[in-house]
């Protein structure tokens, strides 16, 4: 059973509030005077939507990506949305993806016109590639992979899989934003990379953004059209769609998030590296992989007594949240509706909780936190 009161974490008083989960304002005088100055710059020249930071935006993302093309649209659902569109899936068409995401991911296969296919997820709480191929019918169109937690899935096994099938391969790198495999980041190796920039995630906006990486420019171009109502030439419609186009406004602000973005993915990383020297053996600590670097949008243990741990931080004015406690076929709009073999995604959701490893945070808060953990577990 999901218990919201788990998993708010407003149920701590305020003022007993110790360790936050996040801290999304900005309080720093310096960096807030940078973001007045993008807003200034574009309220001054008045091209509210698609205007010349927008372009800079995505020729920044593209960049960083090492894609060549990268397409700003309004959210990282839009992103998944509309890539899925681009494959133009029939009635039937099946698309494999994780149980263990945020609703969006399953909600754009159905929305686009497929049908989920569920592979189990594996200890990294990542899909679990072995389980893949099994999955493969003569209906499969595409895998929508979801880099979860901010390390990335099993590229190599899962390309393979992709090639050898002559399907598609869509990364969902919403939590992922700078996660790397081998050196290639996030959104660069399948065939579209599709990124959230709301404010919980770490590549952040101020408000709803988000873009899609490509390789293939026909595809980019299709993007684009999809993004505006299906138009060609902004008139004439070719096939409907939504209006999911990226505010130039956001797009000026996530220019000046994105040169802080590697300061804030050190500090996670730092937080990090304590809780898994100060917690292994103690908890299941995020498993990790030589080949990939993890950014840690959340950092995600596999707790005996979750529950209880839960309620015992929170008595000690700790903050956390199950991300996310329902799986994909769990949810009421899906329930009864498709297939779903996966015990190892079953086992996980009973254990899994995000614990504060954020910027803002101190090391007395994380060295509080830790205590706090090995108290409940006697350590
Ligand atoms: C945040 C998130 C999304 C949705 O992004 P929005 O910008 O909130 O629409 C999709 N998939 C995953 C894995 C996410 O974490």
């Amino acid at each position: 059973m999901v218990s919201s009161t788990l998993n708010n974490p407003t149920q701590i008083p305020a003022d007993a509030v110790k360790v936050r989960f996040l801290d999304l304002r900005v309080l720093d005088a310096d960096y807030r005077a940078e973001i007045h100055e993008a807003v200034e710059r574009v309220l001054l020249h008045g091209r509210f939507i698609m205007g010349p930071e927008h372009d800079a935006f995505e020729d920044a993302i593209a960049d960083f990506c090492q894609t060549p093309f990268a397409v700003g649209v309004g959210s990282g659902s839009d992103a998944l949305y509309l890539s899925l569109r681009t494959l133009d899936l029939q009635p039937g068409d099946e698309v494999i993806t994780t149980p263990l995401t945020w609703v969006a991911t399953t909600n754009a296969i159905v929305l686009a016109g497929g049908t989920p296919v569920y592979a189990d997820v594996a200890d990294d709480y990542n899909i679990d590639a072995d389980t893949i191929e099994d999955r493969i019918t003569p209906k499969t169109r595409a895998i929508l992979l979801v880099h979860f937690t901010g390390q990335m899935c099993d590229m190599d096994k899962i390309m393979a899989i992709a090639t050898k099938h002559g399907i598609d391969v869509i990364e969902d790198s919403a939590q992922a934003f700078g996660a790397t495999y081998n050196g290639k980041p996030a959104g660069s190796l399948g065939t579209m990379g599709c990124f959230s920039m709301n404010p919980m995630k770490i590549m952040n906006a101020f408000g709803e953004a988000g873009a899609v990486t490509v390789g293939d420019e026909a595809r980019r171009d299709r993007l684009q059209s999809l993004r505006y109502a299906g138009t060609i030439n902004k008139e004439n419609c070719v096939t409907p769609s939504i209006n999911g186009r990226l505010d130039t406004i956001q797009a000026a602000m996530l220019l000046v998030n994105l040169k802080h973005l590697p300061a804030k993915i050190e500090a996670r990383r730092t937080f990090a590296s304590i809780y898994t020297s100060e917690l292994s053996g103690i908890v299941g600590t995020p498993p990790l992989h030589n080949d990939r670097d993890h950014i840690y949008y959340s950092y995600t243990i596999n707790a005996d007594d979750r529950d209880g741990l839960m309620a015992h931080l929170r008595a000690d004015g700790i903050e956390t949240k199950i991300q996310h406690p329902i799986l994909m076929p769990d949810h009421d709009a899906y329930k009864g509706r498709f297939d779903a073999d996966i015990p190892g995604a079953r086992k996980l959701i009973e254990r899994i909780v995000c614990i504060p490893c954020h910027e803002h945070m101190t090391e007395d808060e994380a060295a509080h936190v830790i205590a706090s953990i090995k108290a409940f577990y006697g350590a």
